[in-house]
């Protein structure tokens, strides 16, 4: 694991119930729900996978009044399957009336997400979002001020576009625009403070769908204020797109220190997992050496040498075994989550990495000899062969956690999150 720390961007410390958000704490990750949030039963299913998959916050949408009547049972419900997850209400164009009729929904709620762009317009968009930010305030609950470029505040826009064009150097549409976004989340943040909310109870964001808009807007955004940054590419896309391109946008600015929860918003492909976009976030940032979430294991890609699937058929399993074993082991054997396993296919690579893993297997090559030899901490430790390797393995592997992150195990709590340092 790196050893190489970014330097976090320094910014205010936002506690939303236990989870802390801000360069003095881990990057938390959250997700979204997609079930309907008046079906409070399956909303608070799909809630509690995405926090067992390990997401620190959920975000639900509150949409209308069968939603926001739904949202305390949600938190009853999820109480009761002793999920203590943080409860993220997303308003829109409703969000003022819902908070005022369903003041079990404003208590039930962890923070509100609120953008900007579509509170409504002049004195009564004002007047819904002051209503909005002071309920906030009256139950001392956070708020991310989400600003989207497709939502994006049209007088605000228009306001500045003008003065753009009577200016002496015209700047392109697109540069006022990515300006006009981050005027819209810092202008509103300031009417937040003024009506009342601290500063620690703000969370900003300003999400585009472009990479390198991405990067732009949140390096000015992040030099220009002292909240702490959701960050997230929207609507990333589906499959292999969706996190590619989140992770190239994500990747560089976390290793600059900029962000502090972020989200990926991938399509799920039908019949995937909603979870998937919790996975994916949590990989951004162990395979970055930012957190330990998983025992990650580490498969060659395979080659002529391998002519069979038994070598990747053994990498998904480990793999899946070991995420499965998360919603357990996390509580159980504190550490684990730093394990390394290596998979490996053939004598070249395979023994080399299986040394230099916590536990490895060198699977045999076509024509090689079918044995594999099993290493633990770097020494060969067995050989197996046969069948049942697959089996064998993987009691290895459970047999290892339970000796070194176990009661009195030499590697319990030794989690390997790195020091965060703020600027
Ligand atoms: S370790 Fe062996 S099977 Fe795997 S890629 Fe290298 S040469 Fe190919």
């Amino acid at each position: 694991m790196s050893t190489q720390a970014p330097i976090r961007r320094n910014t205010h410390q936002v506690q939303i119930d236990h989870i802390a958000v801000g360069s003095e704490s881990p990057v938390i990750v959250q997700s979204m729900t997609n079930t309907d949030t008046a079906d409070a039963a399956g909303t608070a299913q799909q809630i509690k996978a995405l926090s067992d998959a390990g997401s620190e916050m959920v975000r639900i949408t509150v949409n209308s009044p069968e939603a926001a009547g739904k949202v305390a049972e949600i938190r009853r419900r999820l109480d009761d399957m002793g999920c203590n997850t943080p409860l993220i209400g997303d308003f829109h164009f409703n969000g003022e009336r819902l908070l005022q009729e369903f003041p079990d929904c404003a208590k039930a709620l962890s923070k509100y997400r609120i953008n900007p762009g579509n509170v409504g317009k002049g004195v009564k968009g004002d007047e819904k979002f002051a209503y909005m930010i002071r309920t906030a305030a009256e139950h001392d609950k956070a708020v991310r001020i989400g600003v989207n470029w497709g939502s994006l505040d049209q007088s605000l826009a228009k306001r500045m576009m003008d003065a753009n064009l009577a200016s002496a150097n015209p700047k392109s549409p697109d540069e006022v625009m990515k300006e006009a976004l981050i005027v819209s989340a810092l202008e509103s943040a300031q009417k937040a403070v003024d009506l009342g909310l601290p500063e620690n109870k703000i969370i900003l964001s300003c999400k585009v769908s472009a990479v390198q808009d991405l990067i732009q807007v949140y390096r000015d955004l992040g030099a220009r204020c002292r909240y702490p940054l959701h960050l997230g590419l929207t609507e990333a896309g589906m499959g292999s797109k969706g996190i590619v391109a989140s992770t190239a946008a994500l990747a560089v600015l976390l290793q600059e220190g900029i962000g502090d929860t972020i989200r990926i918003s991938l399509t799920p492909e039908p019949g995937s997992p909603r979870t998937q976009e919790v996975v994916v976030g949590q990989e951004i940032l162990q395979t970055m050496g930012l957190r330990s979430f998983t025992p990650m294991v580490t498969a060659c890609p395979g080659c002529g040498r391998t002519t069979s699937t038994v070598f990747q058929e053994l990498a998904r399993d480990i793999q899946q075994y070991l995420r499965e074993q998360m919603v357990v082991w996390r509580a159980q054997y504190p550490g684990v989550e730093s394990l390394n396993v290596a998979v490996m296919g053939c004598v070249v690579n395979g023994p080399g990495e299986s040394k230099l893993a916590d536990i490895g297997i060198s699977l045999p090559g076509t024509g090689e000899t079918p044995v594999a030899p099993v290493y633990v901490d770097g020494q060969r430790k067995v050989t197996l062969k046969g069948d049942n390797m697959a089996a064998e393995f993987l009691a290895i592997v459970q047999e290892y956690v339970e000796t070194h992150y176990g009661e009195g195990g030499a590697k319990r709590s030794s989690i390997r999150i790195i020091p965060i340092k703020a600027s």
